[in-house]
Order: C-alpha cells, then sequence, then structure tokens
C-alpha cells in the first residue's frame, strides 16, 4: 500500500501524502476541490507579489506593491477620528510611513526608534507623506542581510481558514514531490503539437506558474496569456474538446427514425403563413431537414436573436416528424413559455388538422391519464410541455424527434432524459435545440462541441429597433407618466418586477404590490398581472386579455422573459434591471419591438450603481444586436454565468476560459482532431485528467 502511494501518479495521490497536510485542511480544500496533489498543482496563483528586491524608499509610487528596508525614525500614536500607531522609517534615499489601526502595547514596545525592519505592503499616498497600511514586517536584528525572496510570491484564491502561508507550505511540497518525481505528472501532450503551438511541457509550465522568476512577465500571467498559462490552458481545453467529440462518435452508432416523409403538410404550412422565411430562416430550416433524413440521430443547436423567428422553423421540422409517421415533443422552460407555443402551434397547425396536446405537471387524474394514453398509443402526435415531458409514466409510441426551446435553462441531463423516451422502440429521437443567447461561433463550437450548429442572423424584415432609455428610480412619477401617455394612445405596455432573490414568492408580492400601486397612479388604465404564483389557467386568462387589448398595462415578473408575443405592446419598464444579466434584459426587451410601432424601453435602476452594472445597461442602451449583446454579457460575466452551466455543473474548467483564450479554440480544435487520429491512446488519460468523473454526468 505504502510502495503504491510512493509511485501511483499524481491524479490519484490524496494530497494527505504531503507533509503537514492533515484532515483538517484536507477537509477545508476538498472544499474547493482540491483533494489530490495533481489538483493542488494546478490550483494556480491569481496573481503575485514581487518581494525579490528591495526598494530604496525614495523610488516608491503610490500602488507599488513592494519590500522595503529602513531604520525607525520615531513611533507616535496619532488620536482622532481612529486612533493609530505611526512609525516612520527612512533608508538614506527617503521615508516611509507605517501606520496601524490595531496594535498591541508589545508591538509598539517593539518599533523604537533605531530598529531595523524590512517590510511587505501597498504604497500609498498618505496625508504627509507615502505610507503602507498594515504592512508585514521583520524586524532584522543583527548585520547578515536577510535573504529576498527567489520568485515572485504566488497569491492564491483560497477559502476560509486557509492562509496564503499555509498555501505556499503545500504548493512548496508538492512542487518538491514533482521535482523528484516528474513521471507521477505524465506528459499527455505529444511533442510534435506542443513544438507546432510553442507550448513548454507539463512539469516546467506547472512549476513556472507557482514560482515565476523574478523577470517573469506579471502584466502577461495576470493576463492568463503567459505560454505557461497557454500551456495548460490549452491541455484542458483540448481534453474537453475530445470528451465531447467522443460523445459525438458514440452518437454516430446510434440509429435514429429516417424522418423522410412528403413535403405535404409543409408545403401547406408554408403557402398559408402571412409571411415568407427569411434567408437564414430558409438556411436553418434546410440543415434540420437534411439532418433529420439521416439514420443517425440529429443534435442541432438552432441560435438566433430574440424574434428572428425560431419557432417557425421547429415548426417546419415537426412537421417533417409528423409527415413521417413519427411523434414530436416540444418542451419549454416555464408554463407559460408552452402555452405560448401551444397557441402558436395551434394557430399554425389546426388549418393542417393537426391536433396538439399540452403536457405539464399541472394536469392532474383523468385528463392526465387521456392524454398519456394518447401518447403512448401514438394518437396523438404532437405534445408541447414542460419538464413533466420526461417525467417516468409519460411514454411515447414512436417519438422521433424532441424540441427544446430555450437550452440554457436545461442541463444536459435533462436533455438525455428526455431523448431515452424514445429508447423503446429501439431508435433515439432527433433533438432540436433553440436558443437565444447566441453566442460567438467559435466559442459555441466548444462549449456545445457535442452539438452541431445552426445560426439565424437576420431579423424579419420592417423591425424597428427598440429605443432604450436608462434613468435611475427617482424618476419613477415620470415613467408613470409614460406609461400613461403611451396607453391612452391604444399602446399597450409592460411594467416588468425583479428581484435578487430566485424566490417565486416575494418576486409574485413585489409584482402585486407594484401593480396596486400602479392601479392607484393609473386609475384610467386597465392592468392586468401575472407571476409565476398564479394558477396556469389565471395566467392564460391574464395573457389573454393582454394579447386581445382587453388590458392596458401588464405588471409582470420576470416569468414574461421568453416566447411571449403581443405585437400590440411597445412600451417596456424594467425596474432593476441592473440585478439582471445582459441577455436576460435583452430577453425581456424583446417582448416589445414586435409590431409596426416604434418602441421604447425603460431601464430604471436603483442608486447607486456599479461600475460594472453601468456598464452592462450603457450595452442595452446602445444595441438591439443578440450576438453583440452577448459578446459583452461573456467579458462582463464570463461564460459559465452566460451558458448558464455554473449551476449544472457542467462545462466547468479550472484554468482555462472561453471569453479569455477564444484566440485558442481554433488550434485546440486542431490538435484535438490530431489526437484523435495520431495519439488515439492519449484521449482516455487527458480526459480523465481534466474531466474525469464529470464525464460520465455529461453523457447522462
Ligand atoms: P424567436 O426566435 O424569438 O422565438 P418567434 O419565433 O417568436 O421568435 O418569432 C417572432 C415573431 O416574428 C412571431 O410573431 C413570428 O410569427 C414572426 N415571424 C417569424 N418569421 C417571420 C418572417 N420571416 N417574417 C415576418 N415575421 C416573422
Ligand atoms: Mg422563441
Amino acid at each position: 500500500m505504502k510502495a503504491k502511494l510512493e509511485t501511483q501518479s499524481l491524479d490519484v495521490t490524496p494530497i494527505t501524502v504531503l507533509k503537514g497536510i492533515g484532515p483538517r485542511n484536507a477537509d477545508r480544500l476538498a472544499r474547493i476541490g482540491v483533494c489530490t496533489v495533481q489538483d493542488l498543482l494546478f490550483h494556480l496563483p491569481s496573481r503575485y507579489q514581487d518581494r525579490t528586491r528591495v526598494l530604496p524608499l525614495g523610488a516608491l509610487t503610490p500602488g507599488d506593491q513592494a519590500v522595503v528596508e529602513g531604520v525607525v525614525e520615531f513611533t507616535e500614536i496619532r488620536l482622532g477620528r481612529r486612533r493609530s500607531l505611526l512609525v516612520r522609517i527612512a533608508d538614506g534615499s527617503g521615508h516611509l510611513v507605517l501606520r496601524f489601526f490595531h496594535f498591541s502595547a508589545a508591538q509598539k514596545a517593539g518599533l523604537t526608534a533605531g530598529v531595523r525592519l524590512r517590510c511587505f505592503g501597498e504604497v500609498r499616498r498618505g496625508p504627509a507623506t507615502l505610507e503602507m497600511i498594515h504592512p508585514e514586517y521583520d524586524r532584522i536584528d543583527g548585520h547578515e542581510p536577510v535573504a529576498a525572496a527567489e520568485c515572485l510570491t504566488p497569491v492564491y484564491p483560497t477559502t476560509e481558514g486557509m492562509h496564503q502561508l499555509t498555501w505556499r507550505g503545500m504548493t512548496d511540497k508538492a512542487l518538491a514531490l514533482l521535482e523528484a518525481q516528474p513521471e507521477r505528472l505524465p506528459e499527455w501532450l505529444p511533442e510534435q503539437l506542443r513544438h507546432r503551438y510553442r507550448l513548454p511541457d507539463l512539469c516546467t509550465a506547472v512549476r513556472y506558474l507557482h514560482r515565476p522568476p523574478p523577470d517573469a512577465a506579471q502584466a502577461e500571467l495576470l493576463a492568463g496569456a503567459h505560454p505557461a498559462q497557454r500551456r495548460l490552458v490549452f491541455e484542458e481545453l483540448v481534453a474537453h474538446q475530445l470528451s465531447l467529440g467522443r460523445l459525438r462518435q458514440r452518437r454516430r452508432h446510434h440509429r435514429a427514425p429516417v424522418l423522410n416523409g412528403a413535403k405535404s403538410l409543409r408545403r401547406q404550412f408554408l403557402a398559408n403563413l402571412p409571411f415568407s422565411l427569411t434567408g437564414a430562416q430558409r438556411r436553418a430550416a434546410d440543415e434540420i431537414a437534411a439532418d433529420l433524413q439521416q439514420h443517425c440521430p440529429m443534435m442541432r443547436l438552432l441560435q438566433g436573436d430574440v424574434g428572428s423567428g425560431k419557432t417557425v422553423v421547429a415548426a417546419l421540422a415537426a412537421l417533417q416528424a409528423l409527415e413521417s409517421g413519427h411523434q414530436v415533443a416540444l418542451m419549454a422552460p416555464t408554463e407559460l413559455l408552452s402555452e405560448q407555443h401551444l397557441r402558436s402551434f395551434r394557430a399554425w397547425l389546426s388549418p393542417l388538422g393537426i391536433e396538439i396536446a399540452w403536457l405539464t405537471s399541472r394536469q392532474k387524474g383523468r385528463a392526465r391519464e387521456l392524454l398519456l394514453t394518447g401518447l403512448a398509443s401514438g394518437d396523438a402526435g404532437l405534445v408541447v410541455g414542460t419538464q413533466a415531458l420526461f417525467q417516468a409514466d409519460v411514454v411515447f409510441d414512436r417519438l422521433g424527434l424532441v424540441i427544446i426551446d430555450e437550452q440554457h435553462r436545461f442541463g444536459v441531463h435533462q436533455r438525455m432524459a428526455l431523448r431515452e423516451k424514445g429508447r423503446e422502440s429501439g431508435t433515439i429521437p432527433h433533438q432540436l435545440i433553440m436558443t437565444a443567447t447566441p453566442i460567438p461561433r467559435t466559442l459555441a463550437m466548444t462549449a456545445y462541441a457535442d452539438l452541431d450548429l445552426s445560426i439565424i442572423d437576420e431579423l424579419p424584415p420592417g423591425r424597428i429597433p427598440v429605443a432604450t432609455v436608462v434613468l435611475p428610480a427617482s424618476r419613477r412619477l415620470d415613467v408613470v407618466e409614460r406609461v400613461r401617455a403611451a396607453c391612452t394612445q391604444q399602446r399597450q405596455a409592460y411594467w416588468v418586477c425583479t428581484l435578487i432573490e430566485e424566490s417565486e414568492a416575494l418576486e409574485a408580492e413585489a409584482a402585486e404590490e407594484t401593480a396596486a400601486q400602479l392601479g392607484q397612479l393609473l386609475p384610467e388604465l386597465r392592468i392586468g398581472l401575472v407571476h409565476g404564483r398564479l394558477k396556469a389557467v389565471d395566467k392564460e386568462s391574464v395573457m389573454l386579455a393582454f394579447q386581445r387589448q382587453e388590458l392596458d398595462l401588464l405588471v409582470a415578473t420576470t416569468v414574461i422573459e421568453v416566447g411571449v408575443d403581443v405585437p400590440n405592446a411597445s412600451l417596456m419598464i424594467i425596474e432593476n434591471p441592473e440585478r439582471l444579466g445582459l441577455a436576460q434584459l435583452h430577453q425581456l426587451r424583446g417582448r416589445v419591438g414586435r409590431g409596426a410601432l416604434e418602441s421604447h424601453c425603460v431601464l430604471m435602476y436603483q442608486t447607486p450603481l456599479s461600475a460594472n452594472a453601468r456598464q452592462r445597461l450603457g450595452v442595452m442602451r446602445e444595441s438591439n444586436d443578440g450576438f453583440l449583446i452577448a459578446r459583452k454579457d461573456l467579458e462582463l460575466r464570463g461564460a459559465g454565468e452566460v451558458l448558464g452551466t455554473r449551476q449544472t455543473g457542467e462545462m466547468q474548467f479550472r484554468i482555462a476560459d472561453l471569453v479569455r483564450d477564444e484566440a485558442l479554440l481554433e488550434d485546440v480544435r486542431q490538435a484535438a482532431r490530431s489526437i484523435l487520429q495520431h495519439y488515439p491512446e492519449r484521449v482516455a488519460p487527458l480526459v480523465k485528467r481534466w474531466i474525469g468523473g464529470r464525464e460520465q454526468y455529461i453523457d447522462a
């Protein structure tokens, strides 16, 4: 057992083999996912301090983090708003004041005139001269000079109870182990590829990042652009690509029904539409139609801005399945959105004689039984619903196609569960996934490398961009007047309430209050209220009333975010927009601007506004382009948030950052292809190193 511990590879070597890491620290580390020595080595510093040189006091400028040395000239206690201990040191080139707000008598006693100190801290401008507040310091007794650090000092992302000194101690030991037995962290990137992409070998890169030499390019390191970092990022991204590529390959071995029925329904449907498809819609529809005729299952992501007309494209796919004698399930993330789809599909497909079933968690008893019987017998061809569609007792006869709207709300495992529904008949249904959070193609091809991609990059003609203004909540009464003015001109408006908490109940309450208050301020308007706590029938009747223009103003929570389609609504007020991500704001705003009138959106924020929030709202004011907004959102919030993968645990990177590292993605894809082709035996260890147990989960 012991012998094994001494030779096994570091990805299975528990950190407790390192001297000084006991169960307490092991527990703390486990909380942030550091369990093995390899985990520790891949836990990289977030920044560095330069303690390698002692700077002369005269050379300091505010903002420097520096090591300095000097002799105490005098010490005094300054009274005032906050009592503080001031210690002035000098080194012949200049002075510096050390300021302590918390200090003990013993500490003060040790800092008398003539004592020599070495300090480390951040230099700031003080009232009289440059200062360091609460520097780290040591007395230098005797004359032998204390050695300065040999490397830049790493600062590690940490967790409660773990001091930087502890991190340095632990990584010292891990690095020593690596030095002695580098073979325990095997190199999996082929030398030929390292050479082609100019990447250092793994051990060198790891060592460098933990203990960079004094002349390392700090700016490059901070930006994550140093070759040593790129090397690790590259390997991680390659591993991801390989893992998703494996999923894709496995899919090729699966069978799907060939959906090559006569085009009669599709022709009729297109002929009945009051508009013709945009070029982008036609392209996407053709790509999907071609996939559906293959006998390996389609897995296609349909990206398109809010209002770009994804639903029509989905309807065409559904008709193709129906024409071919197969069933279709359309899944939406919320009940409200599922109702919206139900309504669109009924309007389009009833004239073709197609009935549509609707399944949500609200249906109970007899109605539900009937529905389930219809699906199991195959009598029901097209069903629209929510997550309820993949409950265990929902059985299909010949499910040929699954359509999922707004995929970022569903995890991969939910997608897979629905796909499994088609297995009864020995095949797997095709899948079409629609999202209105368009991300750049290179990024999408990495984040969703297991999916094919269709993009609708064109809006239907005649759309007028929504004019957006950003106002503080202190202008609320002006905004109320604006609503009055719009609604008395027969326009309709939304008033959207948002809350920080993910609590439907609190959000509903806030919306109720707002509706009551607006009712008093605007007695002449017909005001409706929708939120997530209403019964489905009540929600639907309010939405219908709004759609039929029996209501002027709809007060709503973010439940209306997706899908709701009322072209006469041309004004939207969003309260506390600073709490929402850009993609979500764009979705919300997409509820207006659907008709022939110019639409307006008022973003009414609470002060004070953070710099980041100000920037985000600025983006909304300047742009109506979902692709641009999604890109900004990625930059401001990071890929995990935007792709909605943070919660679900998929697509989490240890080191890579899809946004920061976007420029590498093309090379990564090439490298992954080359490894698959020429070094297939390295695929498994690479995937294991970076994805480990999580791949199974992704393939759930
Ligand atoms: P999204 O992509 O956001 O789901 P929808 O499918 O809801 O967009 O379409 C938005 C609106 O645009 C709907 O009212 C739809 O009927 C209409 N629409 C879709 N395609 C076209 C088109 N080619 N020309 C005109 N209007 C269209
Ligand atoms: Mg939609």
